[in-house]
């Protein structure tokens, strides 16, 4: 077997390597409650209605039109919630543990569980094991299409290898990530606007959508949401690996033209940052400004929730420089807890409606390949 990688070794793994992978799980072999709810209730469209009751049928019964439809489909969700846990306890058997981590939701929604270690336990546990099994990884070699034979059948894939040309044959299996490293695909799907986007994570900027393009090019039908995308608001001015911005429940969002424009703390912030991040995106420039008041101090875990960036609000919260431990580790530390200095001198209010902080100064009331490659 040939694995192809277009990073070098020591940034292998894509976005993978750089998550802390939290699983929405309840315990070690059940997803969370909500699990299929917030799956299904997330994808976007207006069906029609005759759609959804075929979709309950039998795969073999669908109409055709139903089965090129790039709609959620509900077995789809119905495998990944049964499959969870079963892989789970798979990866366990690499040696992977998992545990009801922190997270740097300063409140959440669900359960979630994670490896210890993050993504990157991931990375390392299954690609020691694909060596381990005789599997040859080969660095810096981009796939860039399919390969057929005269019979129109899928037999290889052509690839570049630090600017060299290469061909790998045998059966392929496309796991490349999405497109979050190709401006010209944002564009195409997202539109002008994703000039304002980037990868959370430098992992991202190795996915330039060549396997979305080679399965779409070979005839797959395409589904999801091509004109969305998972967001997060992060603060544009910091380098650091995922840096978030998820206080902002705490205080409240503006644009450019100091104008709010979305309820900051509509529910639980892990179960609303998308609709936060896509409405920021919609701002001039896709940007937005997170203002509080001195009240922030009193909120349980905002450091951890929004503390990542080089911003002002860390060092004169706590009168002190912004001292957070490196980025490389920073992303596996525990959310930092609620400052003790200056100690809470006010009552921490979140408001009924909107979980907000009340301001005393009432200011902000918001494949197989073969390894027959050469290369
Ligand atoms: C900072 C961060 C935090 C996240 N947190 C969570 C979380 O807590 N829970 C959760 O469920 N999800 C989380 N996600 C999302 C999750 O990490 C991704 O959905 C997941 O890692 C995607 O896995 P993947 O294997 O599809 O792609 P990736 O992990 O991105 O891997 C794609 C791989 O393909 C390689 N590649 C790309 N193109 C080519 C090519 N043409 N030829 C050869 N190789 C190629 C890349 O180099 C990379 O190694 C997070 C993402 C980020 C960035």
């Amino acid at each position: 077997m040939a694995v192809l990688e277009r990073a070098a070794r020591e940034e292998r793994g894509g976005n993978t390597r750089y998550t802390e992978s939290f699983w929405r799980m309840r315990d070690h072999d059940t997803v969370s409650e909500d699990f299929d709810e917030r799956l299904a209730g997330n994808a976007g469209g207006h069906f029609d209605p005759e759609f959804v009751k075929d979709a309950g049928r039998p795969y073999e019964d669908w109409p055709r039109p139903l089965r090129a439809f790039g709609f959620t489909d509900p077995e789809l969700i119905r495998v990944w919630g049964d499959d969870a846990g079963p892989a789970l306890r798979w990866l366990e058997g690499f040696g992977v543990r998992w545990d009801f981590l922190p997270t740097y939701f300063p409140y959440q929604s669900t359960t979630r569980i994670a490896p210890v270690g993050g993504g990157l336990a991931l990375v390392e546990a299954l690609a020691a094991e694909a060596e381990r099994r005789g599997a040859s990884i080969f660095y810096e070699t981009a796939a860039r299409g399919l390969v057929r034979d005269d019979e129109g059948e899928i037999v290889g894939v052509e690839a570049v290898k630090r600017g060299r040309p290469c061909r790998f044959m045998g059966r392929v299996v496309l796991a490349s990530g999405g497109f979050e490293g190709n401006p010209e695909m944002l564009a195409r799907y997202l539109g002008p606007k994703a000039q304002w986007t980037r990868p959370v994570a430098k992992g991202g900027y190795y996915n330039r959508g060549e396997g979305v393009a080679m399965g779409l090019a070979a005839g797959a039908a395409p589904a999801g949401e091509y004109g969305a995308f998972h967001a997060q608001p992060v603060d544009p001015r910091s380098g650091a690996i995922e840096p978030v911005v998820l206080h902002y429940g705490y205080g409240v969002l503006v644009n450019r033209e100091g104008e709010r424009f979305t309820d900051e703390a509509a529910g639980p912030v892990d179960a609303g940052y998308e609709r936060v991040a896509r409405a920021v995106l919609e701002q001039p420039q896709g940007l937005a400004w997170a203002v509080f008041d001195a009240a922030l101090d009193d909120a349980p875990h905002w450091r951890g929730a929004g503390g990542r960036g080089p911003g002002p609000l860390g060092r004169r919260r706590v009168g002190r420089r912004w001292g957070g431990p490196p980025s490389s580790t920073r992303r596996r530390s525990r959310p930092r807890s609620a400052p003790t200095t200056p100690p809470a001198r006010r009552t921490y209010r979140p408001s009924a409606r909107t979980g907000r902080t009340a301001s005393p100064r009432g200011a902000w009331r918001r494949r197989r390949a073969t390894g027959r490659g050469r290369c």
